[in-house]
């Protein structure tokens, strides 16, 4: 239950070099689908991800950005 990966419209994509390990967006994704990674920085399970943009609005050095998915059809 809960999977997203089918209806999803933007996904938000990590720049492992930008981010500066402060892990607000893991402190701030509603879904708790932000992973720790050993090197500190973050990856996100696409599995349940909403790609409601929060990480992305609260990430303060812009290392996630937030691509329209492909392959949905949609515009
Ligand atoms: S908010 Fe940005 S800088 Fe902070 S952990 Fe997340 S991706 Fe990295
Ligand atoms: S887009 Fe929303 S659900 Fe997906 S990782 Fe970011 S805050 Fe969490």
């Amino acid at each position: 239950m809960g999977k997203t990966g089918s209806w999803r419209v933007f996904r938000p994509v990590v720049d492992r070099l930008k981010c500066v390990k402060c892990l607000r967006c893991w402190v701030f994704c509603p879904e708790g689908v932000v992973r720790r990674e050993e090197d500190g920085t973050v990856s996100i399970d696409y599995e349940y991800c909403k790609g409601c943009g929060i990480c992305a609005a609260e990430c303060k050095v812009k290392a996630i950005t937030l691509v329209r998915e492909e392959g949905d059809g949609g515009k």
